[in-house]
């Protein structure tokens, strides 16, 4: 096995890719359900999970991160199986370790363990507030014993409560990364500007600090760029690929009413009709290129990521993945290609196609 290189160490020599977005791609492949969005598939087809990590290792993710995403004591107890919270967690972190261990392109990958908002901090409410604490501290220690090599927080829309993941984060001696979701309103639902929270994260001791979530790339960067002003250290982002605009900043109220014949039956495109929305592989590129230009090293997609974006992502930087033999070679289409065995009679049918 080849040496592995820590996060920090990363970071020092060039920009780190990290996939997320595995709860709408694993809801796509069919294993899991859509609004209640719980990662019972480490447990139930935990085939299916390996393989997506698999894929999004080959696409160049450095960080094969634990599916915890939302398998938190609460969620748990809001789909009624709080029985399975630890067996979940582990199982989700023995999967993550086994395929960040088993990279074949030669250094192992970083496993990263994974806590976010729990949807019951309440920053009026002390009681909730400690059991968020809680809910925090056993994930950080499971994930810790199952070998992580870097902790995740993510997805925060409260300052109070991305504090509290980092205080139960920094109780190990990891590399902590804490990323903020930005609702419309661009600040905290608490108060602060996501810059000044990120500032004081990184005040706080967060290794890593940024962005991820909630924001299409439109919509995302005036923000990022604040949050690089703000702190010094490294900075995440983890946008969505989504073409949000101004009037409509993230995926949850985006509408579609350009050509769409049969909206959601539950009124909003979030989480289920977005498809149309999409930015295309070009547009990512092009962010991550502009975001690395900008000073930002730890650089991935959340919701809508799938291998082929994150393959963008990381050779937009400069990196070439195992599925890099696969990226595009539109010299060899039968149409539209370059190559001279194509009879010229196909080449002008192109434009009429
Ligand atoms: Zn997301």
């Amino acid at each position: 096995m080849t040496a592995k290189r820590g996060l920090l160490e990363r970071l020092a020599q060039g920009p780190v890719i990290c996939a997320e977005g595995f709860l709408f791609e694993l809801e796509r492949r069919g294993y899991c359900s859509a609004g209640e969005f719980v990662p019972e598939v480490a447990l139930e087809n935990p085939e299916a999970l390996r393989m997506l990590h698999r894929d999004f290792q080959r696409a160049g993710s450095d960080v094969v991160q634990a599916f915890t995403y939302n398998g938190h004591r609460e969620k748990m107890r809001v789909i009624g199986k709080e029985d399975v919270l630890e067996p979940l967690n582990r199982a989700a972190l023995r999967i993550a370790r086994e395929v960040a261990d088993g990279n074949p392109s030669g250094e192992p990958d970083l496993m990263a363990g994974n806590i976010s908002n729990t949807n019951i901090w309440n920053p009026e409410d002390p009681t909730t507030q400690d059991e968020v604490r809680g809910i925090f501290r056993e994930m950080c220690g499971w994930a810790a014993a199952e070998g992580a090599d870097m902790l995740i927080g993510e997805t925060f829309y409260y300052r109070g409560e991305a504090l509290a993941a980092l205080e139960a984060m920094k109780r190990h001696d990891l590399p902590a990364v804490v990323t903020l979701g930005v609702m419309a309103d661009g600040r905290m639902l608490d108060g602060p500007t996501p810059a000044e929270t990120c500032a004081e994260l990184e005040r706080h001791g967060a290794d890593v600090v940024g962005l991820n979530c909630f924001r299409g790339i439109p919509t995302f960067m005036p923000l990022l760029r604040e949050v690089r002003a703000a702190c010094s250290g490294p900075i995440a982002a983890l946008p969505l690929p989504y073409r949000t605009t101004s009037e409509h900043p993230t995926f949850f109220n985006l509408p579609d009413d350009d050509t769409c014949t049969c909206p959601a039956p539950h009124g909003r495109t979030f989480p289920t009709a977005l498809d149309p929305l999409f930015m295309n592989r070009y547009e990512v590129r092009q962010w991550a290129e502009e975001a690395n230009a900008l000073g930002v090293s730890y650089l991935g997609l959340c919701c809508g990521n799938n291998p082929m974006l994150t393959r963008e992502v990381a050779e937009a930087v400069g990196r070439v993945t195992e599925a890099s033999r696969f990226s595009e070679r539109m010299q060899h289409h039968f149409m539209y290609g370059s190559h001279e065995r194509l009879p010229e009679h196909m080449k002008a049918q192109g434009a009429r196609a």
